[in-house]
């Protein structure tokens, strides 16, 4: 099944609520997200390990867009903005149940 994105939403201060087409709804924390960036300034390619930087507590998603229909493309106040989260990741990194 392909699941899009229905909206998206800053709930709080440092938490983005994203509403799914399947009528889930999944809430992230952005520090989180910025942790997780997959990108490959962020992450070694071949050992997919995270590389050491440091993201501090007051990063926050300035600008998000949609990339095709099966990712987000983020970009963050500290100007990091090649991280492209796809749909199921961003399921994956739900940090609470779904609801509904
Ligand atoms: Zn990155």
């Amino acid at each position: 099944m392909i699941v899009g994105v229905r909206s998206i939403e800053q709930l709080d201060e440092r938490t983005l609520g994203i509403a799914w087409s399947d009528e889930k709804f999944s809430k992230l924390d952005v520090v989180t997200l910025r942790r997780l960036c997959p990108c490959a300034q962020c992450v070694d390619e071949w050992t997919k390990v995270p590389k050491n930087i440091k993201i501090t507590e007051d990063v926050r998603p300035i600008k998000i867009e949609s990339v095709g229909s099966y990712a987000l493309r983020i970009r963050f106040n500290d100007q990091h903005d090649t991280g492209i989260y796809t749909y199921q990741k961003l399921r994956e990194i739900n940090c609470e149940a779904f609801t509904g």
